[in-house]
């Protein structure tokens, strides 16, 4: 079996000003199609190669491992963003957010300064366990809640690579940005389910 790298369900400019059609067109276009082709190279043949990527990501280490849930990760993440989306969570996610974090101000806040607190590249992470329990963690590299038993909700790109070519250094206006983009109807779906 072979991995197919989805088609965004978005125009590459329909996320500008937050992220620009070129940074999409590589971000995209070339580093997650990368995963997704050194991926198919490395089960070919081998006992992962008819299984479903989480599991891939949950039994693998080094290489695979890396490539794998680089690639999930990324369909996770440009998945999350929908210009016409819903600004705000509601509902059972809204009241364990505001339980959690104090507000849905203050957890965008905790989440943002935790992608600008990781040293070097890395993901910052929304998750819950399976009482539905909120977590926000960072993970570095290609890391992932997956292997730590959390479902993963939200997830902000914190690689150089997600921003460099529209925010240069400042990290913390690129992933603010995200905020006018990322569709909370997508996250809570992930949630009830
Ligand atoms: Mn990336």
């Amino acid at each position: 079996m072979k991995y197919e790298q989805p088609e965004l369900p978005y125009a590459v400019d329909a996320l500008e000003p937050a992220i620009s059609a070129l940074t999409v067109e590589y971000h995209y276009g070339k580093h997650e199609k990368a995963y997704i082709d050194n991926l198919n190279k490395l089960i070919q043949g081998s006992e992962f190669e008819d299984m479903d990527l989480e599991e891939v990501i949950k039994h693998s280490s080094g290489a695979l491992f890396n490539n794998a849930s680089q690639a999930w990760n990324h369909i996770f993440y440009f998945f999350t963003f929908n210009p016409e989306g819903k600004r705000e969570p509601e509902g059972k996610l809204r009241k364990a957010i505001d339980d959690t974090f104090g507000s849905f101000e203050d957890f965008k806040k905790a989440f943002v300064d935790a992608g600008v607190g990781l040293f070097g590249s890395g993901w910052v992470w929304l998750s819950c366990d399976e009482d539905g329990k909120l977590f926000i963690t960072q993970g570095p590299n290609a890391g992932t809640p997956l292997t730590t038993g959390l479902q993963p909700l939200l997830v902000f790109d914190v690689w150089e690579h997600a921003y460099y070519l529209d925010y240069q250094n400042r990290r913390a206006d690129a992933l603010n940005k995200l905020w006018d983009i990322v569709d909370w109807k997508i996250v809570e779906e992930r949630y009830e389910n």
